[in-house]
């Protein structure tokens, strides 16, 4: 490994190596995430090339990274955004140890953070070193935001809260996780992901309601149980009905030339391409509704008035609070007696235009590599904080960073999960790519 590849393979390693599990675990609520200790040793790493760094913290052992090299005139600014803080682990089932951060024989480094994101992370700072070391000045300032607190957020001392504090903190463009894994179709051809937009939250929780009895005669009252079996039966997987958008329009073109008159009928060619597409495809086109939790009697030998399930629902950007109730009512029907609530609020989705410099850059770059694949913009399922950057800075935000040697199929399999993993040279690769996109970008 020469000079850059051993730089951000080390910093990679020494960032796994500090545990920044956002859970209370054994070690109780003070030391929740301890992300700290990786802005500390950032700040560290930067300072050394002379970069401006400062820890904004709103809780001690919770600080973020802010860093920056201000430009020199008015282009757009950029910012390299990453969270610092990781899913907790079961270290049983791991075959090398979650916080050891070994790197095997076949130049694969394994630890809890190496997919997501503590590779992206040091990427974008050994980038941000670079650029720095290089003397190089750009027209837009390039910023580094290392938050904490993204995988859970309840604590709201990460992206959200540091925004809010920060109004000089207004990036024009971000790249941050949530895209770049390559997937290779059926039908030859490859595509690239770039994360344009996430999707919203807003659970529901449907309560079936009857009349109480005693569990030793089944014919009294009305019991709410078999009552919320019916509802279990309409909401089934929690699957949409399809529903066009403009993203998703744009997927399918990429994907298969377009959506056509019948949406169902491209979502089943589409997805016929490759087996992730087959899954994510069909949760992109409106508003699902998982059943996860279910309730019903304390005790046995009660038949209870009242049985629930709690919908884990997911939104398209632009969904309201109305949509989603109508969206559920709708699936729920007449003839069953239910009362409709909303354990928690809405939190909006929302997306970034599928082209502009970001999307022009990643694929120059591509083409500069000469990979032979295609971008395919596409909507997350899940939550990052480039919602927070859209949201109080009208930031054009983005989730991309190139795995050409880690498959889709081990990304999937170790994120949120035991043997995350990620090859070695695509944390080069991906230095390489953020030193390009700055460049492009900043000039
Ligand atoms: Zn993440």
């Amino acid at each position: 490994m020469d000079g850059l590849h051993r730089e951000v393979v080390e910093l990679t390693q020494d960032l796994i190596r500090l545990d920044t599990s956002n859970a209370d675990g054994g070690r109780g609520s003070e030391h929740r995430g301890d992300e700290t200790s990786v802005a500390v040793h950032l700040r560290d790493y930067l300072e050394d090339a002379g970069i401006d760094c400062e820890l904004v913290a709103r809780e001690p052992h919770r600080a973020n990274l802010v860093a920056r090299i201000p430009g020199t005139g008015d282009a757009p600014s950029l910012a390299f955004v990453g969270h610092t803080d990781v899913v907790p682990v079961d270290a049983r089932d791991w075959t090398h140890p979650p916080f050891g951060a070994v790197i095997d024989d076949g130049g694969w480094l394994h630890g809890r953070g190496a997919i997501d994101m503590k590779n992206e992370v040091a990427a974008r700072a050994v980038a941000l070193k670079e650029l720095a070391r290089s003397g190089w000045q750009p027209e837009g300032d390039l910023w580094f935001l290392a938050v904490a607190d993204e995988e859970d957020g309840m604590a709201d001392v990460g992206m959200r809260w540091l925004l809010e504090v920060r109004p000089d903190i207004r990036p024009d463009l971000s790249i941050n996780e949530g895209g770049g894994e390559k997937l290779d179709l059926v039908d030859g051809r490859s595509m690239i992901s770039v994360g344009v937009g996430e999707k919203g939250t807003y659970p529901a929780r449907v309560t079936a309601t009857g009349e109480a009895g005693h569990g030793s005669t089944p014919s009294v009252g009305n019991n709410a149980v078999p009552l919320l079996g019916e509802v279990l039966r309409r909401i089934g997987k929690g699957m949409p009905k399809p529903q066009r958008s403009e993203l998703v329009d744009h997927m399918l073109t990429v994907l298969i030339g377009g959506p056509g008159d019948d949406l169902q009928a491209a979502l089943d060619q589409a997805g016929s391409l490759h087996p992730e597409l087959r899954h994510y495809l069909p949760a992109l086109v409106g508003i699902t509704m998982a059943p996860t939790m279910v309730g019903g009697s304390s005790k046995r030998n009660v038949m209870p008035s009242r049985a629930w399930v709690e919908l884990d629902c997911r939104l398209l950007p632009g969904t309201t609070e109305a949509d989603v109730e109508r969206a559920v009512r709708e699936r729920l029907g007449e003839g069953i007696d239910y009362e409709l609530t909303w354990p928690e609020h809405l939190i909006a989705g929302s997306s970034s235009p599928a082209q502009g410099p970001i999307l022009d850059a990643i694929s120059a770059f591509l083409e500069a590599e000469q990979v032979d694949a295609e971008v395919l913009p596409s909507l997350g399922t899940g939550f990052t904080d480039s919602v927070y950057l859209r949201a109080a800075a009208g930031t054009a935000a983005y989730g991309f960073s190139p795995f050409l040697s880690t498959p889709s199929d081990v990304i999937a399999a170790g994120f949120h999960n035991a043997n995350e993993r990620v090859h070695i040279d695509d944390l080069l690769l991906s230095v390489r790519f953020h030193l390009d996109l700055a460049r492009r970008i900043l000039r």
